[in-house]
């Protein structure tokens, strides 16, 4: 069906503008739609596979829909031959042009696919054995991995290959079969799930239990190195000196910055806290770093300044976790010797993502027997930003000369068309090593681009795809919907939080309502339609100019002269005549916009407000991943959806209290879509992998694009490794957004795309 009325409206899919669409399902999620011939209501179907079409709530009725003709017919109110009377029909966006559907695709051109399984061979160690009759088996270059058990060894291959299963059943091999004890193994994975995982599957293992297990030491780089550092120095090393946030840490750098007048719009704090971060990490401090251009001066003053204040206010931040520990074993030849003689094997997960400090600590530990076993895959390095050198893993060789290197050539993971997509994704990067990854099987079909008109669009289809799938059984666990940053999962969030689907989002992924940016400009109409909220009077502080100090004079005000908090805001005095010209303006501006929709009241706040003074000066404009003014952008298209500035303001506060509920809830889902950023994603699998905006500045990030344009490729290879993780954390269905527009305006396909379908 492709009409249906919206009151005495008739909406005609025919000819509703692309951008319109969302409207229409929200209507009919309302009730508000319904059939032109028997009246019921009707629903849209706006998901991935199939056009979208109306189609009756109640599966049993199916009216046959009267032609474009008769529909013109139907011009006056009307009794149709059932005898429901039609009301008055008018058609919503006639001139608007035919419906740009574009519709979702295939990738093609993969090569076919080989078979190449041998079958795995039997072992004839014990252990392995055992392992492969429970259901873990190995190839033959894995159990070569698991069984070299002295010396250094370097596992490099693709994604999915089994190299965490490596790691995991090597470290039982260790116990089981060398009669190793667990106190001497130290296994670091890349996050503190990926560690809880390997213990819970060690544990499933053949005669495995926790006794066998008491003393290993398994986590991360950070955790591990940290409980060292806190036994040994536990004053200096207390939790609550961790300065934890990066908004902390740029406000340091930001009050140094001033010493040098940095100016807030144009200089990149967010960037000289990665350069100084990815300083440290190098193990190079404040006075070896040798500035190669006045912006590295700057970070380095800024460095500079930023140790002395951690100094000074007995702070320290989680790289020092890592310099720490290495200053102390390097310092006390005591410590070191006794944690030299506690491990005496290292297994190392992720290996392409260390960074230098880890990789000198696990050689100061290691050495000189060199027991590490190290498996990673360069084309998976996504933390180069934070120091991490996948150098060590392509000159393995050459700092253990004795080293012996095993590849992995099977993928296990998934089907042979996602595998064969990762392969001509990643094959485009120059720098790297070249790897041969072969699926196992290929049972799944190739996967599915979809070009949603904009956000809230991809939002609403991959949640009609996901329940549509749920419907017919699968499990909410097997499914994730990966993006490039956090703030790209707004939209999803919003259409989960209202869908009653179990889903979990990363811990600390505070909700869009909260960012700064957005708060302060909701708050401006929040005191258009009530100007006595306190809450608002608050947020709105900043985007004045005023300080959070002035909430108490602006109360004061509002009682003395018996006026309302936005009218006692235009009493204010600051003593520049030029602010409290505007101040004074402020009340009828807000007042104005009670009557507008969403959308064109902060258009207004924007431009006729001062929030676009406000975003210049103080949105972070300078900083390289996240500007006010994309906040600003993500809270247009939001705000589209809603007809009243109460119902935005209303759903702002539920979504704030959903993101802390969903956080309290996932504890308790046994099975749960899982949405987060593709960083997080590392290591982990799903049947069915959802990846959004696939749009050039959404992936590559606009940052990787703007270096390119000045000649440094390297970011984005980079944001192409990141692409290649998402698509190889799918098993079995890869699904791959391409929205045709991106915060308000038309986007491109991502380039990493380009040829594939
Ligand atoms: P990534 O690079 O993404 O970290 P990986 O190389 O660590 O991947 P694993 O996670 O260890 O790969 O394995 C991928 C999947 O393949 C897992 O589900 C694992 O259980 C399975 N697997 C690994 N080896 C085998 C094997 N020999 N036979 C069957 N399945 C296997
Ligand atoms: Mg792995």
């Amino acid at each position: 069906m492709k009409r249906a009325y919206k009151h005495n409206m008739m909406i005609d899919l025919e000819t509703a503008a692309p951008e319109g669409l969302q409207g229409i399902y929200d209507a009919a999620k309302k009730g508000l739609l319904s059939c032109t011939v028997c009246g019921s209501p009707v629903s849209l179907y706006l998901g991935i596979l199939e056009k979208p079409h109306l189609f009756h709530q109640n599966s049993k009725i199916d009216c046959l829909e009267p032609s474009i003709s008769q529909k013109a017919e139907t011009d006056e109110r009307q009794e149709d031959e059932s005898g429901f009377r039609l009301p008055k029909s008018r058609a919503i966006a006639a001139k608007v042009p035919e419906i740009d559907w574009k519709g979702a695709a295939s990738i093609s051109g993969n090569p076919a696919f080989m078979n190449t399984e041998k079958g795995l061979p039997a072992s004839d160690l014990p252990y392995l054995n055992a392992l492969s009759q429970s259901g873990v088996r190995l190839d033959s270059m894995q159990t070569k991995a698991v069984t070299s058990v002295d010396g250094p060894i370097l596992v490099l291959s693709g994604a999915g290959s089994g190299k965490t299963r490596v790691l995991t059943v090597r470290t039982a091999y260790m116990i089981m079969e060398c009669g190793i004890h667990a106190n001497a193994i130290m296994l670091v994975t890349f996050t503190a799930k990926a560690s809880k995982e390997m213990k819970e599957r060690l544990l499933s293992y053949p005669g495995m239990d926790r006794a066998r297990l008491t003393g290993l030491v398994s986590g991360t780089f950070h955790s591990i190195f940290y409980r060292i550092l806190i036994y040994h120095e536990p004053i200096k090393w207390r939790k609550e000196s961790l300065l934890k946030r990066d908004w902390e840490k740029e406000h340091i750098l930001k009050t140094a910055g001033r010493e040098k007048n940095l100016d807030e719009k144009e200089f990149a704090f967010d960037a000289a806290l990665q350069q100084i971060g990815l300083w440290k990490n190098s193990l190079l401090l404040p006075d070896m770093v040798r500035p190669a251009d006045d912006w590295e001066r700057d970070c380095q003053f800024l460095y500079r300044k930023y140790e002395e204040y951690k100094e000074l206010h007995h702070k320290y931040d989680f790289d020092d976790m890592l310099i720490g520990c290495y200053s102390l074993l390097k310092e006390n030849p005591g410590i070191l010797e006794f944690y030299q003689n506690r491990f005496s094997y290292f297994l190392i997960d992720e290996f392409q993502d260390v960074n230098k400090v880890q990789y000198e600590l696990i050689k100061l530990l290691a050495g000189p027997k060199n027991h590490i076993c190290a498996v990673g895959d360069d084309d998976q390095a996504i933390y180069s930003f934070r120091g991490s050198e996948p150098e060590y893993i392509l000159r393995f060789e050459e700092d253990f000369p004795d080293a012996r290197i095993v590849k992995l050539m099977n993928n296990y993971r998934s089907s042979h068309q996602i595998v064969a997509t990762a392969n001509r994704i990643i094959a485009r990067n120059k720098n790297r090593r070249n790897k041969k990854m072969a699926a196992l099987h290929d049972e799944a079909p190739p996967p599915v681009l979809f070009f949603p008109y904009d956000e809230e669009q991809e939002a609403t289809m991959i949640v009609e795809d996901l329940k549509e799938k749920i419907a017919n059984g699968a499990r909410p666990g097997d499914f994730a919907i990966l993006y490039r940053t956090h703030s790209m999962s707004r939209a999803l969030f919003e259409r989960l939080a209202q869908s009653n689907l179990p889903f979990v989002i990363d811990q600390d992924a505070d909700s869009f309502y909260n960012r700064r940016i957005v708060k302060g400009m909701l708050a401006f109409l929040s005191l258009s339609i009530n100007p006595e909220d306190p809450q608002a009077a608050a947020d709105i502080l900043p985007a004045l100019f005023l300080k959070q100090n002035m909430l108490q004079q602006i109360k004061a005000q509002s009682i003395l002269q018996d006026c309302t908090l936005l009218e006692a805001i235009s009493l204010i005095k600051t003593g520049f005549s030029f602010q409290e010209r505007k101040l004074a303006a402020l009340p009828a501006g807000i007042k104005l916009l009670k009557d507008l929709s969403p959308a064109a009241a902060l258009e207004r706040i924007e431009k006729d407000l001062g929030y676009s003074d406000y975003i210049k000066k103080r949105g972070n404009e300078g900083s390289t991943a996240e500007k006010g003014s994309d906040d600003i952008r993500d809270l247009k298209v939001a705000a589209r959806r809603f007809a009243s500035i109460r119902e935005l303001l209303d759903h702002a506060e539920h979504m704030r209290a959903m993101n802390a509920e969903v956080k309290k809830m996932s504890k308790h889902f046994q099975s749960a879509i899982q949405l987060t950023t593709i960083h997080r994603s590392k290591g982990l699998e799903y049947e069915c992998v959802y990846m959004i905006g696939a749009v050039d500045g959404g992936i590559p990030h606009d940052y990787a694009l703007d270096a390119y344009r000045k000649g440094d490729s390297k970011l984005l290879e980079e944001e192409r490794r990141l692409l290649y993780v998402a698509a190889t954390r799918a098993k079995k269905q890869l699904m791959i957004s391409v929205p045709q527009t991106r915060r308000g305006k038309t986007a491109l396909p991502s380039r990493f795309i380009k040829g594939l379908y």
